[in-house]
């Protein structure tokens, strides 16, 4: 069911709260192979429904998200509720806070089904990363998911829950919607609070939704959004997107990106903006020359800053310990060895590598000049060429699970056409467009970026593009 179907059957009391989440339930462990899930909040979201359909039956106000079924990345904080970031090293943590989101979530009576399957520390583009294992694609189980939401994607693509929070870095809330056939928002940095989320790269990390529709995506963006007064990073929400017509929209086209396509992609993204001509959009091809080193840059800036926060995870102050009969030195060591996965202490080695004396102004220094050229060029290209930019979003079609996972560097590259817009700050969204081909179950899907908190136009341009698409 959408989840206008079901807040609205919920409020004219037309189906319960407590069925709608036993649904959730049950569809939850009818596809338990899948492992989108890493914990279930069974009996915690069934005191919440109920508390729901009591108030409602009552007469009494509820929340705009009254009784809707909603997953959590397991990177994101809810009280007395464990969280894993899909790691050896917190198994066992509980945390002792609610991050901002889950408060907004909940405030509107949203219900939180479970926290959901990621790559470890939210590190990778497959979801294969992760201590608990791979979380496999609805569409075809032998596939992967993507990451590092690969656990959100699954539990809306597998109809488990019609939304989910994800987190992202590089891509990785695009990334799994795009192979599991979902609408995925990164929105703008600073737009929703990160207070709550494990950092992983703080300049860059944001929180953000997977749905199967742009409007539903919408809805749950508008309740996370806004200032907060533990990130001092968040801001205010302030439209600032234009609000011409689409006769009036000028979409860019980034070369960088589509000389680079695999050329069997980049058929189906030409035809639909055929489509889209027709429809009346206006097109226009444009240049972003920094594009082309957004991944050497994501990825220093990435691990210099993921080296730095992933060292209070050293049985003392967080992580589990691993004791030895030696030092604390030894003991550090010990928990880190044992509690990190092979992809986290390879890019904690790179991080520190980058940070080092003698090589920061080389590394980490060149990349955040990289950075201010990144958001300069595209707060250029906004101001003087387009409204909007249209960009393909994964450069294959998912791949097999264990078909990737052995080369970093191409597990790497898969976020060429994502890394940017975060790498830039500003807001991107991905939609699918249809089918490849009559053998292969998945879609393809472009991505839509626009100018910091410019959420809203890029909504009313992915509404048509829907249009077009179904
Ligand atoms: N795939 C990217 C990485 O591995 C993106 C991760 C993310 O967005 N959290 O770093």
């Amino acid at each position: 069911m959408k989840s206008f179907e079901i807040i609205n059957g919920v409020l004219e009391q037309r189906i319960s709260a407590v069925s709608v989440v036993e649904d959730a339930f049950a569809k939850i462990s009818e596809k338990e192979e899948l492992n989108g899930f890493i914990t279930v909040l069974e009996e915690r979201a069934l005191a919440k429904a109920k508390d729901v359909d009591e108030r409602i039956s009552k007469g009494q106000k509820v929340g705009k998200l009254a009784g809707l079924p909603i997953a959590v990345k397991d990177n994101i904080a809810i009280a007395d509720q464990r969280m894993t970031c899909a790691s050896a090293s917190l198994k066992d943590y509980v945390s002792p806070f609610d991050a901002h989101v889950i408060e907004s979530l909940e405030n509107e009576d949203a219900i939180i089904v479970g926290k959901t399957n990621l790559d470890e520390f939210a590190m990778g583009a497959t979801g294969e990363y992760s201590h608990f294992g791979v979380a496999k694609n609805p569409l075809d189980s032998s596939y992967v998911a993507g990451g590092s939401s690969s656990g959100s994607a699954v539990s809306v693509a597998g109809d488990m829950v019609s939304v989910a929070l994800g987190s992202e870095t590089g891509g990785s809330i695009r990334l799994p919607a795009s192979y599991c056939g979902l609408v995925g928002l990164k929105p703008t940095y600073g737009s929703v609070s990160r207070y709550g989320l494990t950092a992983f790269s703080s300049s860059l990390d944001q929180i953000g939704v997977l749905s199967k529709s742009v409007q539903e995506n919408q809805l749950i963006f508008d309740v996370i959004k806004g200032q907060d007064k533990n990130d001092m990073t968040s801001k205010a929400y302030k439209n600032e997107a234009s609000n011409k017509g689409i006769d009036e929209l000028v979409i860019g086209l980034p070369k960088e990106y589509f000389d680079v396509l695999d050329k069997d992609l980049s058929v189906g993204i030409l035809e639909f903006i055929e489509k889209m001509k027709d429809r009346g959009f206006k097109f226009k091809t444009v240049s972003i020359p920094s594009s082309k080193f957004a991944v050497p840059t994501y990825y220093v800036l990435t691990t210099a800053e993921l080296s730095s926060n992933l060292s209070r995870f050293d049985g003392v102050r967080y992580s589990s310990r691993v004791d030895v009969d030696a030092g604390v030195m030894e003991m550090i060591m010990a928990s880190r060895s044992e509690g990190f996965g092979q992809e986290v202490k390879r890019r904690i080695m790179l991080g520190t590598y980058v940070l080092s004396a003698g090589y920061y102004d080389a590394y980490y220094g060149k990349a955040l000049q990289a950075k201010s050229n990144f958001e300069r060029e595209f707060s250029e290209i906004f101001a003087n060429e387009c409204d909007i930019l249209l960009a393909p979003v994964a450069n294959s079609l998912p791949p097999k699970i264990g078909e990737r996972c052995e080369d970093p560097v191409a597990m790497y590259n898969t976020d060429v056409f994502t890394c940017s817009a975060n790498i830039a700050g500003i807001p991107a969204l991905s939609i699918p467009i249809g089918r490849v081909s009559d053998e292969l179950p998945f879609s393809q899907s472009i991505q839509l970026m626009g100018n910091k908190f410019s959420e809203e136009l890029l909504f009313s341009v992915g509404k048509e593009i829907e249009k077009l698409n179904y």
